[in-house]
């Protein structure tokens, strides 16, 4: 039994707020949950946030360029009809404020912000078996117990600061792009280093550079980016979005990646050269992650793939005047969209101006950061501000900050010890009524995000109303099934060319030390649904489901032996 529950329960009984389910996060995916478990199945529910608003991912990024790379008539719930028709968007990708605008329309048309508690980090988490309940600490002091607890901490939420030597000595400001300060940040007159060309990078060098005296932006990695034309929507586009929430419905959720436009059936090398570059110059003007959807085969074929990498590798090159920054952006050694492809609105133009220039940490890596600026190997760099648009630790980082103990004190830290191992991304072996939305093992981010998120949320409600109505206490994902899922998300990933490159963030290489493990289920959102609703038609089929009583104990007893058995752990003493 672990020491929260044994030694402090009377300490605690004065302030343990006591509730059916207690929802961590208050972003797309904490909202809805509070409306399925409080609306739909009756629960008494909370919510608790870090952030002093709602939001999650658009409350932290409001750094400048920040908008979604999801279309916005797709960047949105679809479970309220009602609420799709009534809420009208006005760019083909909505920024944060318009985001956040719109999730405060959720909130307030479904009554959320009474059960959501604001300005609350939890700090731990911890399940106690004699009374099968979570008892959750935030850093307030405040202590929730709860039956079910469901993490909607969102999938790239801890910020990654890289471990540059020298950061604390730095006399200007530097700011992280996922904790971007709401007032914003004036470059005027400012020389600006940004730090990191992936899709952050991307969209905000060029915003920063129309402001900043000098813009350096210092690029480890180059990158493929395609125009994301963003363009006010036309009024004849908002009335198609009015009249049409079911085909939209129906494409978002029959696409593997959740996006509102098919992907092509065609494979590349069914056309000739002449005919493919038609294809690559009309998804070019498109713009946008269709780029991805021009044909069938992009993700699963080097030789296919290297066609589009040659298509956009020119297009840099025609961009970019000075050869020597373009032979630099263009020296890209991955697969296109074999990391997260980026989209943007004048990223590669910005090294066109004046005030713009590009450093090749390849040529010469940073070495320290000084009081003055940052230094790398052959040059010294005065700045008066750093960004660091360097990513997150993605998938589990925000989880693991958490201390989140289950069964016998089993902490969550040590389980994903060599990488995170769930059942369908949703439950992990050991944490009985623990869920994760869009957690590791899931499609989650190669997906657009609030199609994942509704298809999770709605499966966690599902499954919870299953066990009220059956007099079923507790579900736990078993051993033996988690040990298959992740046989099979390693399977799918290695179906595609995702996993060949070795630098990027889905496989958790962006963090030092952390374990190299295809963390997204890449078989596609559509299959991934199927299976959930398979395994639900089937009694969940792979979960341990226990009544109250001896019955219960004994097949909880057996699922944490195996599960401790084929994950060659020990329970922690506490
Ligand atoms: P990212 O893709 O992880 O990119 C981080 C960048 O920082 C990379 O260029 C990386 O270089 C660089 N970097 C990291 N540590 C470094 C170091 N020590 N020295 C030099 N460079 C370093 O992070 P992100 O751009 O924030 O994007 C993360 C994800 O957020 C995206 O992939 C996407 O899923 C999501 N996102 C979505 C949107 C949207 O929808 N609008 C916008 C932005 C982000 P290496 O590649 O060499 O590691």
């Amino acid at each position: 039994m672990n020491s929260v529950t044994s030694k402090q329960p009377e300490k605690l009984n004065d302030t343990v707020t006591e509730l059916d389910a207690l929802v961590i996060g208050a972003g797309f995916a904490g909202l809805y949950q509070l409306h399925c478990l409080r609306d739909r199945i009756g629960l008494s529910v909370k919510v608790v946030e870090a952030g002093d608003d709602l939001g999650g991912t658009w409350y932290w990024n409001r750094y400048p360029g920040a908008r979604c790379d999801s279309e916005s008539h797709s960047y949105c719930y679809f479970f309220s009809k009602e609420l799709y028709e009534e809420w009208e968007w006005s760019e083909r990708y909505p920024g944060p404020p318009e985001i956040l605008r719109y999730l405060n329309h959720v909130a307030n048309k479904f009554d959320l912000r009474r059960d959501i508690q604001f300005g609350t980090r939890v700090r731990s988490a911890h399940y106690d078996a004699a009374d099968n309940r979570w008892l959750v600490a935030a850093g307030s002091g405040q202590c929730f117990r709860a039956t079910y607890l469901i993490t909607a901490v969102g999938c790239i939420s801890s910020a990654n600061v890289p471990d540059i030597p020298g950061l604390d000595s730095f006399k200007g400001k530097w700011y992280h792009t996922g904790q971007w300060p709401p007032q914003g940040v004036d470059f005027t007159g400012k020389r600006v280093g940004q730090i990191g060309t992936g899709s952050t990078g991307i969209q905000a060098a060029p915003v920063i550079a129309q402001s900043a005296k000098r813009l350096t932006v210092f690029q480890r990695t180059a990158n493929y980016s395609v125009p994301a034309r963003n363009a006010p929507l036309s009024d004849e586009f908002k009335q198609y979005i009015r009249e049409h929430h079911d085909e939209i419905e129906e494409i978002v959720e029959s696409t593997p990646n959740g996006h509102p436009f098919r992907i092509s059936e065609t494979k590349v090398f069914d056309l000739s050269p002449e005919e493919r570059q038609k294809v690559y110059k009309a998804a070019w003007e498109k713009g946008g992650l269709q780029f991805r959807a021009a044909f069938q085969d992009l993700l699963t074929n080097k030789a296919a793939n290297d066609t589009a990498t040659e298509f956009l590798k020119n297009k840099i090159r025609e961009i970019v005047k000075d050869r020597q920054t373009a032979e630099d952006l263009a020296d890209i050694d991955h697969p296109y969209a074999g990391k997260r492809p980026p989209i943007d609105t004048n990223y590669f133009e910005t090294f066109n101006r004046e005030n713009v220039t590009l450093i090749n940490l390849r040529k010469d890596p940073i070495e320290r950061i000084t009081p003055t600026g940052i230094k790398t190997r052959d040059h010294n760099y005065d700045l008066d501000i750093i960004v660091f648009a360097t990513g997150f630790d993605a998938l589990t980082g925000t989880l693991l900050r958490i201390d989140i103990r289950g069964r016998d004190g089993l902490s969550l830290r040590d389980v994903w010890k060599a990488g995170p191992r769930t059942y369908l991304g949703l439950q992990v072996p050991g944490f009985p009524n623990m869920f994760t939305v869009t957690g590791p093992g899931s499609p989650s981010v190669l997906c657009n995000m609030p199609v994942a998120i509704e298809q999770h949320v709605e499966w966690i409600t599902e499954c919870i109303a299953y066990m009220r109505d059956n007099g079923i206490e507790s579900c736990e994902a078993a051993t033996e099934a988690t040990e298959k899922w992740v046989e099979h998300v390693n399977e799918a990933a290695n179906a595609t060319l995702l996993p060949t490159v070795q630098h990027s963030w889905y496989l958790g290489a962006n963090v030092p030390g952390k374990p190299r493990v295809f963390m997204p289920y890449a078989g596609g959102m559509t299959r991934y649904r199927a299976i959930c609703n398979d395994v639900a038609a089937k009694g969940y089929e792979g979960f341990v489901l226990a009544r109250r009583g001896q019955d219960a104990d004994a097949k909880r007893e057996t699922a944490l032996n195996d599960f401790e058995a084929a994950a060659n752990i020990s329970t922690p003493g506490v």
